[in-house]
C-alpha cells in the first residue's frame, strides 16, 4: 500500500505547478531570528510574509519541502467563513466579538486573492464562487439559512432549487444549494510556493529539510534544534496543522487527523465540459462524508472525498471515490484518471480552528477541518499581527486541551469512515 506522505510528489499540483520550488537550503549551523516559523505551508508562510513586511527577521523551518503538507495537496477551493454561521458566532462569543469574527472570516478569501494579485502568483486564480450542494431537504433548509445570513453580511449569494442546481452542476444528485460568490479556486501548490517567493523577497529566510526536532526555553529566548542547525529566537510560531508531530507536547492530542483523497481525470471534451459545472464554481456537498470537486481551466475534473484514517492509502477508497464520480458524472468517469493523491486533514471536535499561546513567545494556529486555504492565510496574518502589534486574533485563544480518549479515536474514525462509505453505497448517506 502507498503512503500518504509519499503522494505529495504524485499530485496533479506537483505535475503542473507554474511557480518553482523556492530557494530553501537546509538550516546549517547557528542562527538567530526575531521570529521562527515552524511549518512551510499557507499558515506559516502567510505569517512569515506579514512579519517580514513589518520589518521582522523571520526564519521558516520546514521538515520536508515548502508545501509538503496540506497546502500543496488540497482541492484548491478557497472558501471563506467557518463551520459556524454568523448568528452562531454571535451566540457563542457575544454580539461584538461574533460580529467582528464573522466580518474577518467572511473576508478570508479576499486575503488570498489580494496576495495573489499583489505578488503576481501564478496559481490560476479564478473567482467563480463556491456551491454548497444539499443532498437532502433538511440539509437544504440549513444551507439556505446560511445563505440568508451571509447575504445580510453583504456576501454575493445565489440559491438554487433542484432543477437550478442540476442545470448548474450537470448532475441531478442534489436537491438544491447555495452559491457563495466570495469564493474561488487556485492551484494550491503554486499559491503556497508563491507566498514563499513573496516572503523571501520581503527578507524572510526559508529552510526546507529542516525539521524542528527540539524546542526549549533558553533563558528569555527559545532554542530550536534541527539535524544540522540551531536557531535562537524570542518568538516561535507553530503552523504544522495535520502534520503536527511531538515538538510541542500535547499539541498533536488536540487534533484528529484523517486522510482526504483526490483523483483527477484527463481533460473533458468541450461538449462534456459545457454541461459539467457550467458556471465554473467549485463544489462541496453537505453529506457527513462530503465529496468536493471542481473543473480546471483545462477541463480536468478534480474530485475528492474522505480517505483512510491512517497514513496508508487504501486502494478500495480510491475505487469508491471513482464510483461516486461515476454516479454524478458517468461519462466523465470513463475518462482516464491521470493523477491520484492524498493528504492529512486536521479535525477539531467542534469544527473550529484553534489559536493557542501555551507559553510566552509561543504562538500556534491550526485545526482548519479541511478549510485552511483562506483561513490559514488569515491565521498567518493574525499570528503576525499578534507578534508585531500585540493584537488579539478575533478568534478567541484557547488552552491546549487534549481531545478525550485521543488514542482510541483513530480506530473509531476508521470505523466511522467505513460505515459512512457503506451508508453512501446503500443510498442512506446523511
Ligand atoms: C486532500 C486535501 C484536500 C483539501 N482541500 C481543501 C480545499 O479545497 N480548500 C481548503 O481551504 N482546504 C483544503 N484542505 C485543507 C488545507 O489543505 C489545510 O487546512 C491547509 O493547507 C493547512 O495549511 P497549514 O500551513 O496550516 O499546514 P500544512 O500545509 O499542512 O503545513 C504544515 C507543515 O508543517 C511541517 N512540519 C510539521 N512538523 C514540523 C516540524 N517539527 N518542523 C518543521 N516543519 C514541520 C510539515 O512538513 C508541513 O509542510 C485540504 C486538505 C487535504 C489534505
Amino acid at each position: 500500500m502507498a503512503r500518504s506522505a509519499d503522494s505529495a510528489g504524485t499530485s496533479l499540483w506537483a505535475a503542473t505547478a507554474e511557480e518553482p520550488a523556492p530557494d530553501a537550503p537546509a538550516l546549517q549551523g547557528e542562527a538567530e531570528a526575531d521570529v521562527a516559523v515552524i511549518g512551510g505551508g499557507v499558515t506559516g508562510l502567510s505569517a512569515a510574509l506579514n512579519l517580514a513586511e513589518a520589518g521582522a527577521r523571520v526564519v521558516v523551518l520546514e521538515a520536508r519541502e515548502i508545501g509538503f503538507g496540506g497546502s500543496g495537496r488540497n482541492g484548491g477551493q478557497v472558501i471563506p467563513g467557518l463551520k459556524l454561521d454568523p448568528s452562531e458566532m454571535r451566540a457563542k462569543w457575544g454580539e461584538a466579538r461574533g460580529r467582528t469574527l464573522a466580518g474577518a472570516v467572511g473576508a478570508a478569501a479576499d486575503k488570498v486573492f489580494a496576495r495573489i494579485e499583489k505578488h503576481a502568483i501564478r496559481c490560476a486564480p479564478l473567482r467563480n464562487g463556491w456551491i454548497q450542494a444539499a443532498h437532502a431537504p433538511p440539509a437544504l433548509a440549513r444551507v439556505l439559512r446560511r445563505a440568508a445570513e451571509w447575504q445580510q453580511h453583504g456576501a454575493p449569494v445565489t440559491t438554487f432549487d433542484a432543477a437550478a442546481i442540476a442545470g448548474r452542476l450537470g448532475t441531478s444528485e442534489y436537491v438544491g444549494g447555495w452559491r457563495d460568490g466570495r469564493a474561488g479556486t487556485i492551484q494550491p501548490l503554486s499559491y503556497t510556493r508563491g507566498l514563499a517567493r513573496a516572503a523571501l523577497a520581503a527578507g524572510a529566510l526559508l529552510h526546507a529539510n529542516s525539521r524542528a526536532r527540539l524546542l526549549r526555553r533558553d533563558g528569555a529566548a527559545w532554542r530550536i534544534e534541527t539535524d544540522a542547525g540551531v536557531l535562537r529566537t524570542p518568538c516561535v510560531i507553530v503552523a504544522t496543522n495535520a502534520y503536527t508531530d511531538r515538538l510541542v507536547p500535547g499539541l498533536a492530542e488536540t487534533l484528529l487527523t484523517v486522510q482526504s483523497i483526490l483523483i483527477a481525470t484527463a481533460p473533458l471534451p468541450e461538449a462534456m465540459a459545457a454541461r459539467i459545472l457550467a458556471g465554473g464554481e467549485c463544489v462541496s456537498e453537505t453529506r457527513r462524508l462530503a465529496f468536493y470537486f471542481r473543473r480546471l481551466a483545462d477541463n480536468r475534473l478534480v474530485f475528492g472525498g474522505r480517505g483512510a484514517a491512517g497514513e496508508e492509502e487504501r486502494e478500495s477508497l480510491f475505487r469508491a471515490l471513482h464510483g461516486i464520480l461515476a454516479r454524478l458524472y458517468p461519462d466523465a468517469a470513463r475518462l482516464p484518471i491521470t493523477h491520484r493523491w492524498s493528504g492529512q486533514v486536521a479535525l477539531t471536535l467542534d469544527g473550529l480552528p484553534r489559536v493557542h499561546e501555551p507559553a510566552p513567545g509561543l504562538f500556534i494556529g491550526l485545526g482548519y477541518n479541511g478549510r485552511g486555504l483562506a483561513m490559514g492565510t488569515l491565521m498567518g496574518e493574525w499570528l503576525a499581527a499578534r507578534i508585531h502589534a500585540g493584537l488579539e486574533a478575533p478568534l478567541p485563544r484557547t488552552d491546549l486541551a487534549p481531545i478525550p480518549w485521543h488514542a482510541l479515536r483513530k480506530p473509531a474514525i476508521a470505523l466511522g469512515i467505513g460505515w459512512a462509505w457503506t451508508r453512501d453505497r446503500m443510498g442512506l448517506a446523511g
